[in-house]
C-alpha cells in the first residue's frame, strides 16, 4: 500500500515528508522507499527497485539507519520495514527523527 509519511526530528525540528511503497498494480516497478542521501544529506524517497545497489544511498529499512524503535509501530512493505521512532535525523544527526502516517494514496 502507497502512503505519504511524515518525518519530525524530536531535537533539530528537521521535517519533510516522503512516499513509500507502491500501489497494487506497479509495486514490482516502482516501490519508493526513504533513503538519506550522501550527497546532498538529505532524506528523500527514491525507488527500491532501481536503486537498491546504489552506494550514493542508505536505506531508511537498513538497519543502520535506525535507533531502538522502542516497540512502536514498523511500516512494512513486502520484506521491508521501517520503525516508527528514533531513526537517523539527516540534519543533526541524532537517532531522533520520527514517522507517522500522513495519507495513503
Ligand atoms: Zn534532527
Amino acid at each position: 500500500m502507497a502512503e505519504i509519511l511524515k518525518a519530525n526530528c524530536k531535537i533539530c525540528n528537521y521535517k519533510t515528508s516522503f512516499k513509500y511503497g507502491g500501489g497494487k498494480f506497479d509495486f514490482q516497478t516502482y516501490n519508493p522507499v526513504p533513503v538519506y542521501d550522501k550527497t546532498t544529506e538529505e532524506l528523500t524517497s527514491v525507488n527500491y527497485m532501481l536503486e537498491k545497489d546504489n552506494p550514493d544511498y542508505i536505506f531508511y529499512t537498513d538497519e543502520q539507519l535506525k535507533g531502538d524503535n522502542e516497540g512502536k509501530y514498523i511500516f512494512q512493505n513486502f520484506d521491508l520495514k521501517l520503525n516508527q521512532v528514533n531513526n537517523y535525523c539527516p540534519k543533526c544527526k541524532n537517532y531522533s527523527l520520527d514517522f507517522r502516517s500522513y495519507m495513503f494514496c
